[in-house]
């Protein structure tokens, strides 16, 4: 392909992206013009791992992000376990967390982060119920929801946020509704199922009395609780 059709051909994709259009068109080139349309990072698991004709789950198409602060979420969801999982926007992809018992406001409590696969920037906005049968089925609310700043520090130098997160030590100043302040992810072990820790840190948003897990129980987004979502979205 000569590169004139070649820039005609991948920009004309880029606004084209539906699966029909594929189909028609197949060329040797394929999966090259894939990579071209799908958002940066890997929602490739994501994608794997879902449905996505099944669940009302974002298909992780969403536009580019702009230049704005970077967003985190954390959503409380009821699959077979109850857990919050907590993302932070890195570029166009969600970093994510299982945490099985959320947050902290105290800087003595360690809680389990259980690393998992990113999740698309509209995914943050996700509220509903996920079928029976499919990936993760259950109820999901956004708990919380806001911007984040990347406040990661080595020998009192400004370490950017993916270099953060592939050495396993992160700090994020939150700005949320319920959740503010300071939190420290340290990774404790690696390998296919990597482990963290979330810890809130010493700053004057620490609070060991308040339990906002306990206290705060609707949502960010809609101020629903999980019952009237279960309700409303079924
Ligand atoms: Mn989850």
């Amino acid at each position: 392909m000569s590169r004139y059709s070649w820039q005609r051909f991948s920009s004309f994709y880029r606004f084209n992206p539906s699966p029909r259009t594929f189909q028609k068109r197949d060329l040797a080139s394929r999966s090259e013009t894939l990579n071209e349309v799908m958002p940066a990072g890997s929602l490739k698991t994501y994608r794997k791992k879902r449905n996505l004709q099944h669940t009302p789950e974002p298909k992780g198409d969403g536009k580019k992000a702009g230049e704005k602060k970077p967003i985190f979420v954390i959503q409380k969801h009821a699959a077979r376990q109850l857990h919050y999982d907590f993302r932070l926007q890195v570029r166009r992809a969600l970093k994510s967390w299982a945490v099985p018992k959320g947050p902290s406001l105290n800087p003595s409590d360690k809680r389990m982060a259980a690393e998992v696969e990113d999740h698309p920037l509209g995914y943050a906005k996700f509220e509903g119920v996920i079928p029976k049968g499919e990936y993760g089925a259950g109820t999901v609310m956004v708990w919380d929801k806001g911007t984040y700043r990347n406040v990661t520090k080595k020998d009192n130098k400004k370490v950017p946020i993916t270099k953060a997160l592939k050495r396993g030590h992160v700090a994020v100043w939150l700005n949320g509704k319920k959740i503010k302040g300071g939190y420290a992810l340290s990774r404790i072990a690696k390998g296919k199922k990597p482990r963290w820790l979330l810890v809130k840190m010493k700053d004057e948003k620490a609070d060991a009395r308040r339990k906002p897990t306990k206290s705060e129980t609707k949502s960010a987004l809609t101020g629903r609780t999980m019952q009237k979502i279960e309700k409303e979205e079924e």
